[in-house]
């Protein structure tokens, strides 16, 4: 058997998962070759799917496989099948957040990256996002307002009276402020604090740890910006950021706004992270079932969640690049999903574009 800490938890999932996992497992076969990685890879079952078959969304037996396993390569899941289980059973609350929990993952990693050739797909004028953008939100996960306590519905006089609280404690917020800054260091050397400093004294809590953190990284700037701004600044100009680090209820909101501009859901990988190297990585978007089984899905965002994993849970940054480079090549060559096809363009399928992916990797080189 292969060494315990190169095995990789695979949990397709549902909807679109199945297709776009079994897509870059072309790409993963072409790596470990080419790079001498050796890694055993564990399907498990997870979602919809592990619903049907075993019960539940989250199998006891795919939490122990997680366990056994470096990194947890995710599909996605849910679908119209099970939304009218209760909201605690639905497949992304009853498997996801408990994953999430169970390995403290406490940092979700949004790359959102357009590339010069797919500017169209960005809803945003050519003019402002001319030569595409590459930025990073650093989301924490754990905390704020999801967490906070108290967390209530009381009945009062006059009707009822709904609290959420937004709680941060500094090791929550120096550790995520790590991630944010060694993230900084592979690129642009420069970290935005997303926050709400002039209303809130999480916020001002927040400023007080990250400048700690900075303070540690003197090769990094720091600098802040209101979350509204940075939402207008995302749609203006999305280039001016490198790493955007907020707290978990901006950081939703952000991320995905960074995704939207980005072009399309397919293209975004992302990663979640604890102490350690473990990490959870998983494309952005979800099991689109509007496209499920067709073989259209763009399996792109699950192939980039592999880089990400090579990169931060197996230490393998070349074999990430060579991914990247493959992918970024494929797209300046013309190849396209129906996602990113415009006008004229002739679209690939699911397979097809990961086979050419899984070439280029093969040969080493971006172009080809
Ligand atoms: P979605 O991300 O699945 O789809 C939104 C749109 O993006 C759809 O038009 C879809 O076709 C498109 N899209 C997404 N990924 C794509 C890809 N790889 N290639 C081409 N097009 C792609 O979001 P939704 O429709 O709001 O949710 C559908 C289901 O997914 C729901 O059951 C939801 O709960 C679940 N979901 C799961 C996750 C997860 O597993 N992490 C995340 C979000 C949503």
């Amino acid at each position: 058997m292969a060494s315990h800490v190169n095995r990789i938890a695979v949990l397709a999932g549902d909807g679109i998962g199945p297709e776009v996992m079994g897509a870059t497992m072309l790409v993963a076969k072409e790596l470990e070759k080419k790079h001498g990685l050796q890694l055993e890879w564990k399907e498990g079952w997870v979602g919809g799917a592990a619903i049907d078959a075993k019960g539940k969304a989250l199998p006891d037996e795919t939490v122990e496989l997680c366990r056994s396993a470096k990194a947890v390569l995710f599909g996605s899941v849910g679908g119209p099948k099970w939304e009218n289980l209760p909201p605690n059973e639905q497949p992304e609350r009853a498997a996801l957040l408990p994953l999430r929990k169970i390995f403290g993952l406490y940092a979700n990693l949004r790359p959102a990256v357009l590339y010069p050739e797919l500017v169209k797909c960005s809803p945003l004028h050519p003019d402002r996002v001319a030569g595409g953008f590459d930025l990073l939100v650093v989301r924490e996960l754990t905390g704020g307002l999801y967490f906070g306590q108290p967390k209530e519905t009381t009945k009062t006089a006059r009707g009822e009276r709904a609290v959420d609280t937004m709680v941060y404690e500094t090791h929550e917020i120096e550790r995520v402020a790590e991630v944010a800054f060694r993230a900084a260091s592979f690129r642009k050397k420069r970290v935005t604090l997303a926050d709400k400093a002039n209303v809130l004294e999480t916020s001002l809590l927040w400023r007080k740890v990250v400048r700690g953190v900075a303070a540690r990284h003197p090769a990094i700037t720091l600098d802040f910006i209101y979350a509204d701004n940075a939402a207008m600044q995302l749609v203006r100009d999305p280039g001016r950021f490198d790493v955007l680090l907020c707290e978990n209820l901006f950081g939703d909101m952000l991320s995905d706004q960074a995704a939207a501009v980005a072009g399309s859901l397919g293209m975004l990988p992302s990663a979640s992270l604890g102490e350690g190297s473990f990490g959870l990585y998983e494309p952005a978007g979800g099991s689109a079932p509007d496209i499920a089984g067709k073989g259209v899905a763009n399996p792109i965002a699950q192939i980039l969640s592999l880089a990400l994993l090579c990169e931060m849970s197996l230490g393998q940054p070349e074999a990430a690049e060579s991914i990247r480079q493959a992918v970024a090549g494929a797209i300046r060559e013309g190849w396209r999903t129906a996602d990113l096809a415009v006008a004229g363009e002739k679209k690939v399928g699911t397979q097809e574009i990961a086979k050419e992916i899984a070439r280029r990797v093969a040969l080493g080189r971006g172009k080809g």
